[in-house]
């Protein structure tokens, strides 16, 4: 009998580890490389695959939020990982939380026990592979193979940063306080929140005196002046914001016939308008006090955030473009990504991209058609998002249901997320019933 075909899959994080799970499943011989412990990441501490380098929670559980979605998906598809939590698990209330240890030992005994499964404890510089390939090396990719992944997809095409503004739900604008204009009459594509001057003052000295995010040691200021956090423009004096993202000039609030003290402006994100992210207001301020914060703008009092702020460390390259709906690069068609680095964000929205590439990756290696999900599903609509080239400022995302079809019709917000699940895993089934 011939031997298997083979495919090689570069990180034994998350999405690596469910991507040579998944390949072997699929009948192809996998060479997994991970580079722990000769060489560990500035975040990574255990030679085990599968490390979270963070917190324990895999997040909610609850069957109709997008998160919660996207685990009963991962585990109708068979996925290590969701196996790995359901051994692994630790109590703590709706969350899915995991002893990160025995999570990774489940990871790392499963696959080390596939007879066609070869570890090899290696780092890897470039991308000179004979067979389908696998890159799933996370967002702090070392510097070697960051540059390797420059040279193939240009230098403007991979980011080392994200400094990510947040995004509301639109049906959560108050829209009697917004109006719709850009600057200088060119048109009504922003939604924009004025400000009077007593609004600014709160809102400044809101903004002044809220929590930051503590950086990680490898992440020292290194912000760029074109996206500098609004917390550090802030500091830089009161009158700042009013010449960055807050300028007001060129705008008439309707509502007034004047031009606002300050302006806050909201821009489309997905082409069915749901959701709006704020221009320009990447931040560094804890969760709950964005939310409190971004509240006290005129418009945004009830305001309910698809997407807080942050800015970390973090390479990814600008998929839409570059990769197909299969995970592989246009330009290249062996060469699949997986994980965070294609533009996802968190534990398992990274575990869904390493299933989808190690899946084709392996149907490449024994020429079958490649597969993609359906856009109503979960993982489909993160594949949705990170391959639109309609989305002009490409940012990482957590799934959320923003990034999927609108549903048909008005559904009351309170049953909305059951019906985007009950609709997604009705579209999962019918797709695996058609595979
Ligand atoms: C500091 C930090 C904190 C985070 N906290 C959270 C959180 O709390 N919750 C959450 O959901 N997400 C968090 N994330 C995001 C999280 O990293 C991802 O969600 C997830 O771990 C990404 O999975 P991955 O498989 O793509 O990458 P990783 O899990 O990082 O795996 C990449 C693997 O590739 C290996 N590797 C890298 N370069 C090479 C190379 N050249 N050759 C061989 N091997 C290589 C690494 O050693 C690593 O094992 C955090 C990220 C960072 C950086």
């Amino acid at each position: 009998m011939t031997n298997p075909a083979l495919i090689n899959i570069v990180g034994g994080g998350l999405a690596g580890a469910e991507a040579a799970w998944q390949a072997q499943r699929q009948g192809v011989r996998v060479c997994l490389f991970e580079m722990k412990p000769e060489r560990f990441s500035p975040a990574h501490q255990s030679p085990l695959l599968g490390e979270l380098v963070c917190s324990n929670s895999l997040r909610s559980e609850a069957p109709d939020s997008a998160i919660g979605l996207l685990k009963n998906e991962l585990r109708r598809l068979g996925s290590l990982i969701m196996g790995a939590a359901a051994a692994s698990r630790v109590p703590a209330g709706k969350a899915l939380a995991v002893d990160r240890q025995a999570f990774a030992r489940f990871i790392t005994e499963a696959l080390a026990e596939q007879p066609d499964v070869e570890i090899v404890r290696q780092e890897v510089t470039a991308l000179n592979f004979s067979e389908p390939a696998v890159i799933a090396t996370g967002p702090l990719t070392t510097d070697s193979m960051a540059e390797s992944l420059r040279e193939l997809t240009g230098r403007e095409q991979l980011h080392f940063y994200d400094a990510i503004s947040p995004i509301v739900f639109a049906d959560s604008i108050n829209h009697d306080i917004v109006f719709r204009a850009s600057r200088y009459g060119a048109g009504d594509d922003y939604l924009n929140c004025p400000l009077t001057e007593a609004d600014y003052q709160t809102f400044y000295q809101a903004l002044t005196t809220a929590e930051l995010m503590p950086l990680r040691t490898f992440e020292e200021a290194r912000f760029f002046e074109g996206c500098l956090p609004i917390e550090v423009m802030a500091a830089r004096g009161y009158q700042t914001l009013l010449f960055g993202p807050m300028k007001p000039v060129g705008l008439m609030d309707p509502h007034t016939g004047r031009q606002p003290f300050a302006v806050v402006q909201l821009r489309q994100e997905n082409r069915e308008g749901e959701l709006y992210n704020l221009v320009g207001f990447q931040t560094r301020l804890k969760y709950g006090e964005q939310r409190r914060v971004l509240r006290l703008l005129p418009g945004l009092e009830q305001a309910e955030f698809a997407r807080l702020g942050s800015v970390h460390r973090n390479t990814f390259i600008h998929s839409p473009g570059l990769l197909t709906r299969f995970l592989n690069f246009a330009a290249r068609p062996q060469l699949f990504l997986g994980g965070q680095i294609t533009g996802v964000e968190g534990y398992l929205e990274s575990t869904a991209m390493g299933w989808l590439a190690g899946v084709n990756a392996a149907r490449l290696a024994r020429q079958q058609p490649l597969l993609s999900p359906p856009p109503e599903t979960a993982m489909g609509a993160l594949v949705r998002h990170i391959t639109n080239t309609e989305v002009r400022d490409f940012q990482p995302m957590n799934v959320n249901f923003g990034l999927f079809p609108a549903l048909p019709g008005r559904v009351p917000k309170k049953g909305r997320g059951a019906a985007y699940a009950q609709r997604a895993l009705e579209a999962l089934e019918a797709w695996l019933a058609r595979l």
